[in-house]
């Protein structure tokens, strides 16, 4: 299985804590009335200044630094001139490769004041990735993971994207094994020592269905209800996985707007 030295997973977490406070500058941009290309931009200047590369720019032809996807969008969405409006959610994607090894975090930032509902959306989308976390330990399996992420997200009536998942991380940005976000207890690889990866739950409030936009891009839910995705890497431990990547530059971006 796919595991790392521990200099690997060090490198990993300088990659995973810059992609971390690249959102945390752009959770003190967003804000009604900030264009999706505008903080595009000001990621990418930040993931320059830091001596890294914005790994998802030419990756597969992506031709952006960042995803970002507004509401009923899920992911891969690409920046645009489209204006955040209050009420809005968008979900930031970001990827950050310093010295060979790829930072992958996202987070769903609310713009202004959202719904209740929304808020919740987001709130058991986090809650479920960090249950997806605490089963990220030594001898268990994938499929423990995907059914951490699954039970908690379903139990609120949301949906859980079954066509993109979480992933193996390292040199590249996409690396055996496939975490999903679904998945029945016991079943699938076996959690080994420094095995690193991406846990990152897409969660709908509607139905669970997904469909791709003719920019052959950009994943939005069927019905057109919102939708979340947070992101973290960890490395596999005996007893609590090791979190390379944080929301603590978030969390503290958000306190200071407030
Ligand atoms: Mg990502
Ligand atoms: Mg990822």
């Amino acid at each position: 299985m796919n595991t790392k030295t521990d200099e690997e997973v060090e490198l990993l977490r300088e990659a995973g804590i810059l992609v971390s406070k690249t959102l945390g500058m752009l959770a003190s941009l967003v804000q009604p009335g900030v264009t999706t290309i505008y903080l595009n931009k000001m990621a990418e200047a930040y993931i320059r200044d830091h001596g890294a590369y914005p790994t998802f720019l030419g990756y597969g032809g992506f031709p952006y630094s960042i995803c970002t996807s507004v509401n009923e969008q899920v992911v891969h969405g690409f920046p645009s001139e489209r204006v955040l409006k209050e009420g809005d959610i968008v979900s930031v994607d970001c990827g950050a490769t310093l010295n060979g090894y790829v930072g992958d975090s996202a987070y769903t930032f609310e713009v202004g004041e959202v719904s209740s509902e929304v808020k919740q959306l987001l709130q058991v989308t986090k809650e479920s990735l960090f249950r997806g976390i605490a089963q990220a330990v030594e001898n268990n399996r994938v499929g423990d993971v995907g059914y951490a992420v699954q039970e908690y997200a379903e139990s609120f009536g949301y949906g859980v994207v079954r066509e993109l998942v979480g992933h193996g991380v390292g040199k590249k940005m996409h690396e055996s094994p496939e975490i999903p976000n679904y998945g029945k207890r016991g079943t699938g690889p076996k959690l080994t020592h420094n095995m690193t990866f991406c846990i990152e739950p897409m969660i709908t409030m509607g139905k669970r269905f997904v469909k791709q936009l003719r920019d052959g891009w950009t994943i939005c839910a069927e019905d057109g209800l919102p939708a979340a995705h947070f992101e973290l890497t960890v490395a596999v431990k005996k007893d609590k996985a090791d979190v390379l990547s944080t929301f603590f530059y978030v969390d503290e971006a958000l306190k200071a707007k407030k």
